[in-house]
């Protein structure tokens, strides 16, 4: 059971550590900035409007050396597809997000945005363009309105609302006694885990990234705050790439490319209804995992 439960692990830590060391958004910037430069090949360069095609070509990493974390990796995204990620605990996927996100490099192969290779573009530039919608949502010690505005620091109050309205999350916010102006708890206190996850919606949103990266709840989230969790995804997940670990069976169904991972090689990968008929390893984890977790769901 506990199968499908780990976070994107370093992703989520290192937002996390960053965010809770800081009091202001422009702040979190600031280290990310510095951070990066340190990393940033000498000629690497801006690429400010990615349409969001991805490719993998014979990716491999390990994050010990000499060790096999990933191995060959190769496929492709087209812009706006959705590629999703299952498979079992440590099979590699959170480790796939991190080398897409560049917090590490691939030891061998490479990975191509819009044709081009990872490493010639400024982090920066390339992380900019990417949304991160995560289990953990890095909520910071500030208003709500902060918190959103995160997404894209200098938006209007009027742009953070329609990006909560279009999250699905304005009618709880104005429901608080502060409203907007709501100061958050450093661990997000006094709001929901469903409600945490619709702020974090709100600021993808609001960024309006060409490359999404969501990592499924698994919690379980009360189902109106459900409903409105999967709507309001619906909504940002549009026209953009995303790579989705996903946990629940309604997710994975309408995926374009489902990639089954195991042991940090993709195993098998196709359309639900194809892999069905494959009666693979991802015909099994059909039957034993999502049917189950999405009966669990449905209680
Ligand atoms: P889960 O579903 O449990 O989150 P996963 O498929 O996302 O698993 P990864 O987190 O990518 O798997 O882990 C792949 C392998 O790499 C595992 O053996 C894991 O222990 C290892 N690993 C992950 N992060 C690190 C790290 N920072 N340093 C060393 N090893 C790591």
């Amino acid at each position: 059971a506990r199968q499908f439960t780990r976070p994107l692990n370093d992703l989520s830590n290192q937002f996390n550590t960053l965010l809770s060391a800081v009091a202001g958004a422009d702040r979190v910037f600031d280290i990310l900035d510095e951070q990066k430069e340190d990393f940033d090949e000498g000629d690497a360069r801006d690429l400010p409007n990615i349409r969001g095609e991805v490719q993998f070509c014979n990716v491999s990493f390990s994050y010990e050396k000499g060790g096999d974390t990933v191995q060959s990796l190769h496929f492709h995204a087209a812009p706006g597809e959705k590629i999703a990620l299952v498979g079992p605990t440590g099979a590699g996927k959170s480790t796939i997000i991190n080398l897409l996100s560049r917090f590490y490099e691939p030891v061998d192969g490479s990975i191509l945005i819009d044709g081009q290779d990872a490493r010639e573009i400024r982090r920066e530039s390339l992380r900019k363009q990417m949304g991160f919608v995560l289990q953990d949502s890095f909520l910071f010690q500030g208003t709500i309105r902060e918190n959103i505005r995160y997404g894209k620091l200098g938006a209007s109050d009027e742009e953070v609302r329609q990006a909560a309205e279009d999250a699905n999350a304005h009618s709880f916010i104005t429901r608080l006694p502060g409203g907007y102006d709501t100061v958050l708890a450093p661990d997000g206190a006094g709001i929901s885990q469903g409600q945490k996850q619709l702020l974090s919606i709100a600021r993808a949103i609001l960024a309006s990234p060409s490359i999404l990266i969501l990592d499924e709840a698994t919690s379980s989230i009360d189902t109106i705050t459900e409903l409105k969790i999967q709507e309001a995804l619906a909504r940002l997940m549009e026209g953009r790439t995303t790579f989705m670990i996903a946990h629940r069976l309604n997710t994975v169904r309408r995926a374009d490319n489902i990639l089954v991972i195991e042991k940090g090689r993709i195993i098998e990968s196709g359309t639900h209804d194809e892999l069905l008929r494959e009666k693979g390893f991802y015909f099994g984890l059909y039957q034993n995992q999502f049917k189950k977790a999405s009966f669990q769901a449905l209680k």
